[in-house]
């Protein structure tokens, strides 16, 4: 099974056979579910001499027929080869597979007594005989069929046909009957069983179809489902006015499922969401909970053109759709609420994330040309980066020709297995563009670098670029690619000389000119983040000053402040230097200004994260000690603290919310205004406020943050109680008790706690979101997690080892919080190294985390 094969991007063949239908009969039963296939294939004339090859994996075989007799059967790995005639001819198959003992989650399994299925991007192979890939599209109706389990709602993709239920005679078998017009592959196949309350409302499409529209939940969760309801209305609405895309189908249905490896799944008309993705009420949601479920019911709803209609042609191309959909979800969060907070929390996160894949040992390109196991490459890499290549796309060709492009891909693409080739070509089609430059965004790793000298002549202004990718696993040499630098010009007065204007960078270093200014203007570069590069530029602290109170770029305004922090925070860390005034003036000046919007007070407050500290300090050559990172970030806070002390108890009062509470930009950007002034406040006044906040709180903003900041000041241990006697019966809010325990701790304290709380009885390794919650949580307390007795290595390893065998893609998911190990002391190093040998040294170690450890280790 773990054959660890790699599959080339060049190796791509078709299938050679064409399906026209697919229909599927389950028998449901917890242990022993039986699924017959009835399939009528083709030969494809195109294509010859193709062997008939389908994937399965882990299905016992009852009968298979080929036009009513046993036809010759290879077993080849990962599937079968059949001997069947070079003709039209009928596929007849039934196999029995266990969803009980199915603890991967991939394909059909069950989780708190329901059967649900995830079959993106191969588990589809896991449910029965099949072509388990992209290209291969069919028609499926699907007949379920429950005879033992009190299973009353049962769905599949498509538009329920036949319903019939007969809870009261035990032996009549219930079942329902799903037909999906819209041709599909495999990977959206879904399957939905159970015990389940529906939450549902009705939308009218563009052309005046009525969509019935359900979310469904288990008995209890009913009261969580209003939020995602709208926003998947008004996701829809979104698309139909900005990208002129209509729902397709009579009926709309999404579920919450409790046990699922990642957020949420496009499955055609049956999205599957991961319940912390979708539940969502103001007492047990914080703000930011609520705005992730509005992005992520939108990103799966989006897909239904971009995913759906439109597929990939293989899995290499998984950027097409999963990029293009991060891009237009991205969007729709600009356009609900505030588009500068949006790009900001999205740099920050695609800095977090995406700069330190692309700067380690896994870095891929956004299109990788192999791989061994396809769950590896859902990365920052494929979904952040993929997106930020179509908004580069989109400041190149202009908003105009975007949207004639998107309407001539959805045009001519409509119905394809499509590769990036294909996406490219609309745009040049569009716009008569030569694009062959462009592609090696998608071809080659790693964040360019980007350095930039300027120069002041007899009113003639010059900016020199120069632009170098460093060497990622595989590729040595990197070709220097187009780059869209938005650039805008102040005068010394702090007036706007030049709007922004978009320069379009080609060679490795590039001069552009501007003439007739009277003085030297100030700068602002990469406006909006026009590029996902790392930007080298000397700026003084004076300049980023001025920027930070006086550019007109939003962005730029927050990065001019990111700056100054960080250039303090290296100063500390290198030369135990005291934090600069310049730095603390500038912040403050500016959160002393009312008439600056709350969110981007807050945002400016933000400090760059260990883990950027360290990646920054290594780029210049040092070796980053995770303890003095994270002691010179406590320093600053405290000096913040005190020397923003009235200013931050007159914006904790003043910035309270009194309305009711509304998950909307507006409140959220006052109550994290608010957070943060409490948060600093919490180093001066022994924890009063914060406690004073936990003990009033009536919503999990609030309360979240209380708890928080109690639990860092060391006197948390009430909180963390009454929290828990509080909300003992709701998972997703016991998962933020896990992590809030470990990510406030003291560095020194974040692995016994975290060992601790995987003795809990709350804990199970079974339930990805658990799991997250606490070993997830200690990767991500920097110091924490890198203590040098090597405790937090050692736990993680510990329960990575455990999880494997049951959970191979979650595991091999959190090994990549060992991926930046090369950039610490020779320690460190050796306590890492040892543990990723000792994971990769166990018997039957998966495919997944095998790849991983392998590519980890170099
Ligand atoms: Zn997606």
């Amino acid at each position: 099974m773990a054959d660890g094969e790699t599959i080339y991007l060049k190796d791509y063949k078709p299938f050679g056979w064409i399906i026209d239908d697919v229909h599927l009969t389950f028998r449901l039963h917890p242990t022993a579910t039986r699924v017959i296939s009835r399939i009528r294939f083709r030969p494809d004339y195109d294509v010859h001499d193709r062997p008939f090859f389908l994937h399965g994996e882990g299905l016992k075989t009852i009968s298979i027929k080929v036009d009513g007799h046993e036809p010759k059967i290879y077993e080849e790995p990962g599937g079968i080869e059949v001997d069947v005639p070079h003709a039209p001819f009928n596929w007849e198959c039934e196999v029995e597979i266990n969803p009980q003992d199915n603890t991967a989650l991939e394909g059909l399994y069950m989780s708190n007594g329901m059967y649900c299925t995830q079959c993106e991007a191969e588990g589809f192979r896991k449910i029965t005989w099949y072509p388990d890939r992209p290209d291969v599209m069919a028609q499926f109706t699907v007949r379920i069929e429950s005879t033992q389990e009190h299973t009353p709602v049962m769905l599949s993709n498509g538009n329920g046909l036949l319903y019939h239920t007969d809870l009261t005679q035990d032996q009549t078998p219930n079942y329902t009957i799903y037909q999906d017009p819209w041709p599909k592959p495999a990977y959206l196949f879904a399957l939905v069983a159970g015990d389940l309350i529906a939450h549902e409302d009705k939308f009218t499409t563009m052309s005046g179809k009525e969509v019935d529209l359900a979310i469904w939940v288990r008995p209890g969760d009913e009261d969580k489902c209003a939020f995602g309801m709208e926003a998947l209305k008004k996701s829809m609405k979104w698309d139909e006015d900005i990208y002129g895309r209509e729902y397709d189908l009579d009926e709309f249905n999404i579920v919450a499922v409790d046990d699922f490896n990642m957020g949420a799944m496009e499955n055609k008309g049956l999205n599957i969401f991961n319940s912390s993705c979708v539940l969502a009420s103001p007492e047990t949601s914080t703000d930011m909970n609520f705005e992730r479920i509005e992005a992520i019911i939108a990103h799966e709803y989006f897909h239904n053109w971009t995913g759906n209609r439109i597929t990939c042609r293989d899995w290499f191309q998984l950027c097409l759709k999963e990029g293009l959909t991060v891009f237009r979800d991205a969007q729709f969060t600009a356009d609900m609420r505030s588009a500068p907070v949006k790009r900001i929390d999205d740099v920050i996160a695609l800095r977090g994330r995406q700069f330190r894949e692309d700067n380690g040992p896994l870095a891929h390109p956004v299109r990788p040309d192999s791989f061994v196991e396809i769950n590896n490459f859902y990365t920052a890499t494929v979904y952040e980066k993929g997106a930020e290549l179509i908004g580069m796309l989109k400041t190149l060709v202009g908003d105009d020709a975007y949207t004639k492009a998107l309407d001539l891909y959805f045009d001519r693409h409509d119905g394809d297995a499509a590769t990036i080739e294909d996406w490219l070509k609309v745009f040049e089609d569009t716009t008569g563009r030569d694009l062959s430059q462009f592609k090696r965004w998608y071809e080659q790793a790693g964040t360019p670098r980007l350095s930039v000298k300027d120069d002041f002549n007899d009113g003639s202004y010059t900016l020199t670029f120069k632009q170098q990718t460093p060497p990622t696993p595989g590729q040595e040499m990197k070709d220097p690619r187009v780059i869209p630098i938005a650039v805008g010009l102040l005068n010394p007065n702090g007036d706007e000389v030049q709007d922004t204007t978009v320069l379009e960078m080609t060679e490795a270093e590039q001069s552009f000119t501007f003439e007739g200014l009277a003085t030297k203007p100030v700068p602002s570069i990469l406006r909006d983040f026009s590029a996902p590069v790392i930007l080298e530029q000397d700026t003084d602290t004076a300049t980023n000053a001025f920027l930070l109170a006086n550019d007109t770029d939003p962005f730029n305004r927050w990065q001019a402040g990111d700056n100054l922090a960080l250039e303090t925070l290296l100063a500390m860390i290198r030369d135990g230097a005291a934090p600069s005034s310049a730095y603390l003036d500038a912040l403050h000046t500016l959160l002393r200004d009312d008439t600056q919007d709350p969110a981007f007070r807050a945002l400016a407050l933000g400090l760059p994260s260990q883990d950027e500290l360290a990646q920054t300090l290594f780029d210049q050559g040092q070796t980053p000690d995770p303890d003095a990172i994270y002691e010179a970030l406590e320093t600053l806070k405290q000096v913040r603290a005190e020397a923003y002390q009235d200013t931050i108890t007159r914006l904790h009062a003043q910035y309270q919310v009194t309305a009711a509470y509304a998950p909307n930009a507006e409140q959220s950007g006052t109550r994290s205004l608010a957070n943060a002034a409490m948060s600093m406040l919490n180093r001066l006044d022994g924890g009063h406020l914060a406690q004073e906040q936990f003990d009033h709180a009536d919503n999990m903003t609030q309360q979240l943050s209380a708890l928080g900041a109690l639990i860092s000041a060391g006197n948390g241990a009430d909180a963390v109680t009454r929290f828990y006697e509080q909300w003992q019966h709701d998972r997703l809010v016991i998962d933020k008790w896990f992590s809030a325990q470990i990510i406030h701790a003291a560095p020194s304290d974040a692995a016994t706690i975290a060992a601790r709380l995987t003795e809990h009885p709350d804990f199970t390794i079974k339930n990805p979101n658990r799991f997250r919650a606490t070993l997830g949580a200690l990767t991500m307390s920097g110091a924490g997690f890198h203590q040098r007795s090597g405790a937090g290595y050692q736990l993680l390893a510990d329960n990575l080892i455990a999880l494997d065998p049951l959970n191979p893609q979650t595991t091999a998911r959190m090994c990549t919080a060992f991926e930046s190990w090369k950039r610490y002391d020779t320690t460190r190093q050796d306590l890492i190294k040892a543990q990723l040998e000792r994971i990769l040294a166990t018997p039957d170690l998966s495919r997944d985390s095998t790849e991983m450890l392998t590519r980890i280790l170099g």
